[in-house]
């Protein structure tokens, strides 16, 4: 994994610089794609079309026996993922630099990129598609037109693994290190009693490679989601068909509300994954490997005021005040707007913010009565200096 390590710090060569941002569009993927069309390395193919007529494409890679199919963006909100396989295709399409790990990979395996499987709700931004489902609770229902593409191309690859890619809560906390779970990784359950076969276990043993090859760029930022089975989702199913499936997810990281730091740490982990599947080194990791990642814990706030000094009838009483920051989508779906809620007021002392305060030797002023869930509305101070204004959780 050193190539690995080494190709981590030319990232600059073959980073999609046209995405900047979560807020890209249908119209940008397809100038992504376009670019490879005069390549013969890459096959495109339209393979359907959104509820609202937005063309779903698929790119295949590689001339391996090992068959790999990655989707992103089933969560039209969800738009981490997509950024890192741009970075791949750029990657896949420069074998100037890396040609070893290009080799390795077109030669052992064949790789099947449905980019942006829910075209309509990436263009206003939200989870849904156009007809309000949420495509990974569609999978028995087949009721939108995204769901069918994703279930077709399942059965007609029917590919030895598969990489379910997502975006999680920044809230989520890798088990009790203090730390964000920046990248999460899940290898679902195929049945309710959360069986184990080897299937599933391939699966784990990939996720083991990508954990150790990620916690050198984020020690102890790395989560496992719990392994309740639900019956509605893709990855459920597609590891009872028989495809090793793997869940990642990409979560919070400090000062990155645009995930740029951590779509290289994503793109890092698929890399190391598909490196592992080629030349079968994710036989050596063993499922202990994978159950040693820490469960996630919802147990950040994105601020945490500690040891805040309050008063009610005259009566001195100390708060803990965990806020959250709720993101609100702007008219043209090109940005969100925060506004800081108050999620969690008492002893918080378990629990930790992406950015702290401790209020110990500062005064806390309520511009208005602090109230869960509601809006933060308030000034901390030291009679001089003030460290944080909210104003109507803004
Ligand atoms: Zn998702």
């Amino acid at each position: 994994m050193d190539s690995l390590n080494i190709l981590m710090e030319n990232y600059q060569a073959f980073e999609e610089k046209r995405i900047k941002d979560r807020f890209f569009k249908h119209a940008d993927l397809l100038i992504i794609l376009d670019k490879l069309k005069t390549n013969t390395d890459f096959m495109l193919k339209e393979v359907g079309q959104s509820t609202k007529g937005l063309s779903i494409n698929l790119i295949t890679w590689g001339k391996g026996p090992k068959r790999v199919f990655l989707w992103s963006q089933m969560h039209g909100d969800e738009a981490t993922a997509t950024m890192s396989i741009a970075d791949l295709l750029n990657f896949l399409s420069n074998p100037d630099q890396f040609g070893q790990i290009q080799d390795l990979l077109a030669d052992k395996c064949t790789l099947y990129i449905l980019p942006m499987v829910n075209p309509d709700g990436a263009e206003v931004f939200d989870r849904r598609n156009a007809m309000d489902i949420d495509i990974n609770r569609d999978f028995r229902r087949q009721q939108s037109p995204e769901a069918r593409i994703l279930r077709n191309l399942r059965d007609e690859i029917n590919p030895h693994f598969g990489f379910n890619l997502h975006d999680q809560s920044t809230l989520w906390s890798a088990g009790n290190t203090g730390n964000p779970a920046t990248i999460s990784f899940l290898a679902p359950a195929y049945d309710k009693i959360l069986s184990l076969n080897s299937t599933r276990e391939q699966a784990m043993k990939v996720i083991a490679i990508m954990n150790s090859a990620i916690q050198k760029t984020i020690p102890d930022q790395v989560g496992r989601f719990e392994d309740e089975y639900e019956p509605r989702a893709f990855g459920d199913n597609f590891q009872a068909a028989g495809t090793s499936t793997i869940l990642i997810e990409a979560g919070g990281f400090y000062n990155d509300p645009e995930k740029q730091h951590i779509r290289k740490i994503f793109f890092k982990a698929i890399l190391a994954g598909l490196i592992s599947i080629a030349d079968e080194s994710y036989l050596k990791a063993t499922t202990e490997d994978y159950f040693l990642i820490p469960e996630n814990k919802k147990l950040h706030f994105h601020i945490l005021l500690r040891n805040c000094k309050l008063e009610k009838n005259g009566i001195p009483y100390k708060l803990d005040i965990g806020l959250s920051a709720e993101e609100k989508v702007t008219k043209d779906a090109g940005s969100v707007k925060y506004t800081y809620m108050v999620t969690e007021l008492g002893d918080l002392t378990d629990y930790f913010g992406y950015e702290e305060f401790n209020c110990e030797y500062f005064t806390l002023t309520e511009t208005k009565k602090i109230k869960i869930d509601e809006p933060a509305d308030l000034i901390v101070h030291n009679g001089t200096n003030i460290l944080l204004t909210l104003e109507n959780g803004f």
